[in-house]
């Protein structure tokens, strides 16, 4: 299973308004590690999704890759092990729970949660409470692909 973040470009604004950050501007791109090249950021390839500061601002924009692979969640929850908390995070093994979540911790660091180095946690953290009250209307709009 495959999410097509371009398919679900609606949620994503939907998830920004949410939180009052609709004058963020969404970037969907096929390889994060390019974006950030050509934009100058140093990322790691394996990154699904960032939050890049506009210049001379404090203003951060959201970056995520087109296609969220099925098969890529547990490279990602393995991180989640290493929290200083011992927070469950097994419903992210469903993949638009992963998604959303995704897009939460984005949000959060949007929202100046857990950007001070080590404490990128506290955007999982978050996401995963904000996760919580997510209306089962919206989880059911998330499109999926085989
Ligand atoms: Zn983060």
């Amino acid at each position: 299973m495959k999410i097509n973040s371009k398919k679900n470009e609606k949620i994503i604004h939907l998830l920004l308004k949410k939180y009052k950050l609709e004058d963020r501007t969404v970037y969907i791109v096929p390889d994060i590690s390019i974006w950030a090249e050509t934009h100058g950021l140093k990322e790691p390839s394996s990154r699904l999704a960032i939050t890049p500061r506009r210049s001379n601002s404090n203003t951060r924009d959201l970056v995520i890759k087109e296609l969220i692979d099925g098969n890529d969640i547990p490279s990602v929850i393995s991180v989640f092990h290493f929290h200083p908390t011992q927070t469950d995070f097994k419903r992210l093994n469903n993949l638009p729970d992963f998604f959303i979540h995704l897009i939460l911790h984005e949000i959060a660091h949007c929202l100046g949660i857990g950007n001070n180095k080590g404490e990128d946690y506290k955007s999982d953290q978050w996401a995963l409470k904000e996760l919580d009250k997510i209306d089962d209307r919206v989880m059911k709009e998330i499109h999926l692909d085989n």
